[in-house]
């Protein structure tokens, strides 16, 4: 994580980073969607579409379920 310098970001912050994403944040079908496993994900699903793609996909997810696996400390 330190190496990603991400360590100071929720989750939520760390979607934002990316830009191409951006279109897609909001459309989720849940509110507080965290694009990971979540049904009706719009990023997922522009994934499956090609228009985002795996490998950035994985460059967000890896730290995200990180981040969710490592106690909030704030
Ligand atoms: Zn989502």
């Amino acid at each position: 994580m330190q190496e990603f310098g991400l360590h100071h970001l929720n989750v939520e912050d760390i979607a934002q980073i990316f830009i191409e994403f951006r279109p897609y944040l909001g459309h989720c079908r849940f509110s507080n969607c965290l694009h990971l496993v979540e049904p009706g994900c719009a990023v997922d699903e522009a994934e499956k579409s090609g228009a985002l793609n795996t490998r950035r996909l994985g460059f967000y997810r890896v730290p995200a379920q990180e981040k969710l696996r490592a106690p909030r400390i704030y």
